[in-house]
């Protein structure tokens, strides 16, 4: 129903309506796209449309997504995001959202938020109702896991390990005993440093240390921690080092077993028991189990 021109409805009343309608192809929202770590050719169909249809493309640094935006023509709106103007910028955008725009978040490389900015502003634009949609692509830590070779049942991604001498090895001390692959990102000139620190702390566990995946000087390296810590590989570029699980504990004897299964069956179940035992002895939970029946059948 139309009003007379003289009345005004009170703000509440209207429809809540985006002010700046979001690109005819995209929701309003906070798209977080991931962009290549090397190659440029490492970006998926739908980053570009979003990169094309955006209202606003958040930048890490304008001039790094540059050469991507040029190497497909695209020209969004562009502003920068990162760690040192996100406060003054969060408000900025989630004003945006709240008008109903559509707004990508890119870092350098890779996949934003992972060793990059965008933490805060994705916790700001859920907190405040957005829609946040991921458009997944290339990350340093899955595509070295991928080819390293390694466990990747479980893995722990642990970042940048510090880089002073003595958190770096109390952050790898407390790390030793997790039992996955450990993903960490190095620099170049910290990487002979954190292999010693790695090689005091894990012992001599399987070790890859990829460089420059995807580009033109890409190399990979597997060995012990040893090797490849006294290996003299490039300090030079970006580098993901990855160390193996810890060894596996020698198997058990049968004594050994029957041993904690007859202490815990004093105090356990047969299904406890068997629990228990399987993970202080790291063998698999059906043989525990069997073995505590078969004690429990001919126990006095
Ligand atoms: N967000 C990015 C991602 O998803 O991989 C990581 C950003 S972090 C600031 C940069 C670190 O990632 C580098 O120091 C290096 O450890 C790792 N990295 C990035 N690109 C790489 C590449 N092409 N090869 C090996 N490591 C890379």
């Amino acid at each position: 129903m139309s009003l007379p021109p003289h009345i005004v409805r009170s703000h509440d009343e209207r429809e809540p309506k985006p002010a700046t309608p979001a690109s005819p192809h995209l929701e309003a929202g906070l798209y977080v796209v991931a962009t290549p770590i090397g190659n440029l050719r490492d970006i998926t169909l739908r980053a570009l449309d979003v990169l094309g249809g955006v209202d606003l493309l958040l930048a890490e640094d304008t001039r790094v997504t540059q050469k991507l935006l040029d190497a497909y023509g695209l020209k969004p709106r562009r502003a920068s995001y990162h760690d040192h103007n996100g406060d003054t910028m969060r408000p900025l955008v989630l004003d945006a959202l709240a008008r109903g725009e559509a707004v990508a978040l890119v870092s350098d490389a890779g996949t934003p938020l992972i060793s990059d900015p965008g933490f805060k502003l994705v916790r700001a634009a859920a907190a405040a109702g957005h829609r946040i949609f991921p458009i997944p692509g290339a990350s340093a830590a899955l595509a070295a896991l991928s080819i390293a070779g390694l466990p990747t049942d479980r893995f722990l991604f642990a970042g940048f390990p510090p880089a002073k001498v003595g958190q770096r090895a109390a952050f790898f001390a407390d790390l030793n005993s997790v039992d996955a692959t450990l993903v960490f990102y190095e620099t170049g000139p910290r990487l002979v440093a954190s292999l010693t620190a790695m090689h005091i702390a894990f012992g001599d566990r399987e070790a890859v240390i990829a460089r420059e995946l995807t580009k033109m000087f890409e190399e990979v390296r597997r060995g012990p921690l040893a090797d490849l810590a006294a290996a003299g590989i490039s300090p030079k570029g970006e580098i993901v080092v990855l160390i193996g699980p810890p060894m596996p504990r020698d198997a058990p004897s049968e004594a050994q077993l029957d041993q904690v299964l007859t202490a815990l069956l004093e105090t356990h179940g047969v299904k406890d028991a068997a629990a228990i035992a399987a993970a202080q002895l790291a063998i698999p939970r059906k043989d525990a189990y069997a073995r505590a029946l078969h004690l429990k059948a001919i126990a006095p």
